[in-house]
């Protein structure tokens, strides 16, 4: 048995002798640099090349209008209510016309989680989150969004948010 290991340990040596001097490992090395080279690349020239996302993806938060220019918020604070991270501030009046429509809504993008939980909530769609997720800043206060950046977003990405909302009308 003893004679078998000793055996087997020598074999071993031997091949790492061999390999090491016919220079094995560069070549295999290169051998692999050369079958990648000429392969479909891997990577993307961000920000010049971008992968899909899914319709479904949660980004950046806007709230929509109406196509008449109406804000679709009724001022509920289901959303408010159902924030896990309390990111959401809402005040609220009643107009002239009886409707209710918010005073104040400010999103801290800094407690945000993306959960999307505000999104499902909303029974009129208007919060909703962007396919946008290339909204970096330099600053916190930049990320303490107020309504009027997030109107703002509303109609910077309507057409987008209107179709992520068609292709995932049949899931929710
Ligand atoms: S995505 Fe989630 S954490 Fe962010 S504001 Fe909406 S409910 Fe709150
Ligand atoms: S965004 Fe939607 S859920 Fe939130 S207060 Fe307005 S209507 Fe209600």
């Amino acid at each position: 048995m003893q004679l078998i290991i000793r055996e087997c340990r020598v074999l071993k040596k031997a091949k790492f002798y061999f390999k090491t001097f016919v220079l094995y490992e560069l070549f295999f090395g290169l051998y692999i640099t050369l079958k990648y080279f000429f392969k479909k690349k891997a990577t993307l020239n961000y920000p010049y090349e971008k992968g899909p996302l899914s319709p479904r993806f949660r980004g950046e938060h806007a709230l929509r209008r109406y196509p008449n220019g109406e804000e679709r918020c009724i001022a509920c604070k289901l959303c408010e209510a159902i924030c896990p991270a309390l990111a959401i501030t809402i005040e609220a009046e009643t107009r002239e016309d009886g409707s209710r429509r918010t005073t104040r809504y400010d999103i801290d993008m800094t407690k945000c989680i993306y959960c999307g939980l505000c999104q499902e909530a909303c029974p009129v769609d208007a919060i909703v989150e962007t396919s946008n997720f290339e909204f970096a800043t330099q600053t916190h206060e930049e990320l303490l969004y107020d309504k009027e950046k997030l109107l703002a977003n509303g109609e910077k990405f309507e057409k987008s948010i209107a179709l992520n909302a068609e292709a995932t009308a049949k899931y929710r």
